[in-house]
């Protein structure tokens, strides 16, 4: 049996009323509330704040000197309180290593296909315990970094026990979990793909709903067209799972209008656009989850953020931390890689990461700091947020409270 070393970040936590202490965390130099009611700007800038926190929620948001009185108190002494990040997009139930195939990649050499395909022998072949384990690493790993939410996607598996499998585990870790059947066609079915999606909009499906929130659909070609993606999406949505796409990648492509017309949260990678793909996204409650991760650690364009951003489409950024082409569940390097290379500037690119991929997510009560919101917290050692961009790679993470549990 897998045992995580500590309690798991299911939908609530089931110790919240165990908690009847609030806690008043003051002397905050810079707090991005995320709510422009509360500060300045969209991201609600307030300087010499305080926050109460009480039974895993924000009590209150205010100025310090009109702080109330609490049971505890914690001295953030002058540094930024941002919300925790929201990391929209992770592929983290898998075993194996793919190292080699990065280096080799780095090293100058054509890049040979079948990657995932080894991912998906190394996770067919792990036990239970295995994927657990790994995953409850990411999971922590990310959370010393300030991640306090984070979608979960299949993808690894191929078969219906092995997705089925994938879902259950990360079910047990977070609510935001995604059936990816539709990841690449299984190795068995690649000389009949139309079978394959049978299996996935069948059999597969009926095993992964209801370990799943979300269903995905990997849009591309050599993967799966837009007739496919539609199915696949279409099946998913008639058995309440609610779509999300990856979508305009690697090429243009059908994936970011399907997404608009099937009313899905989210359309991810978003790195070759028409007009009409970001006039759509624009105009549609449709989140563009950008992934910075993959395109650096495949020497490939940036997706242009300033041309959806100016558009009026809602960006998120996100990890897509997975073995093969983003290895980093870093949401403070994804933050600095916007602002530099895709033309966001630090204000966006810390909205993106927080607010923007709770609503990737549909959630409100993640992402900012508002009264009622879940007290998901991240102290940084640092006079401002633009730190996170203006010192790349640098550890700023000096605290970090989900749903008011003190974590790092
Ligand atoms: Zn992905």
């Amino acid at each position: 049996m897998p045992l995580p070393r500590k309690a798991p970040a299911p939908l609530e936590y089931p110790y919240f009323e165990r908690l009847p202490l609030s806690t008043l965390i003051t002397d905050i130099g810079c707090l991005v509330t995320n709510d422009p009611a509360h500060g300045t700007g969209p991201l609600g800038l307030l300087a010499d704040a305080a926050v109460v926190v009480e039974a895993g929620r924000i009590a209150w948001v205010g100025h310090a000197a009109s702080a109330p009185a609490a049971d505890e108190h914690y001295d953030a002494d002058d540094r930024t309180l941002i919300p925790g990040f929201v990391d929209s997009h992770a592929h983290l139930v898998f075993a194996g290593d793919r190292t080699a195939e990065f280096n080799a990649r780095m090293s100058g050499q054509a890049y040979t296909a079948g990657g995932i395909r080894t991912t998906v022998a190394a996770t067919r072949a792990a036990t239970d315990a295995e994927l657990d384990t790994n995953l409850t690493r990411f999971i922590e790993e990310a959370l010393r970094q300030g991640t306090t939410t984070i979608e979960c996607k299949s993808g690894y598996g191929l078969t219906v026990a092995d997705e089925a499998r994938a879902l259950r585990i990360a079910a047990s870790h977070t609510p935001e979990t995604t059936y990816l059947g539709a990841h690449v066609v299984a190795p068995e079915y690649a000389d009949d793909p139309a079978g394959y999606v049978d299996l996935v909009t069948g059999e597969m499906l009926d095993a992964c709903a209801p370990h799943a929130r979300w269903v995905d659909v990997f849009c591309e070609n050599g993967a799966f067209d837009g007739d496919q993606a539609r199915a696949i999406l279409k099946a998913g949505q008639e058995r309440g799972l609610i779509p999300r796409v990856h979508a305009n990648q690697l090429s243009y492509g059908p994936g970011v209008q399907l997404a608009v017309e099937l009313g899905a949260a989210s359309a991810d990678h978003c790195t070759h656009l028409t007009d009409a793909d970001v006039a759509a996204l624009a105009s549609s409650d449709t989140v563009a989850t950008l992934l910075p991760g993959a395109e650096f650690s495949t020497r490939a364009a940036y997706p242009d953020a300033r041309r959806l951003l100016d558009a009026g489409a809602t960006v998120a950024l996100s990890t897509d931390c997975n073995p093969g082409s983003s290895f980093t569940t870093s949401m403070a390097f994804c933050i600095a890689v916007a602002v530099r290379e895709m033309g966001m500037t630090p204000d966006e690119a810390v909205h993106a990461a927080t607010v923007g991929g709770a609503r990737a997510l549909r959630r409100t009560d993640v992402g900012s700091i508002t009264v009622g919101a879940r007290a998901d917290l991240l102290l940084l050692d640092a006079p401002s947020h633009v730190h996170l961009a203006y010192r790349p790679g640098v550890p700023l993470t000096a605290a970090v409270w989900r749903a008011g549990v003190r974590e790092v």
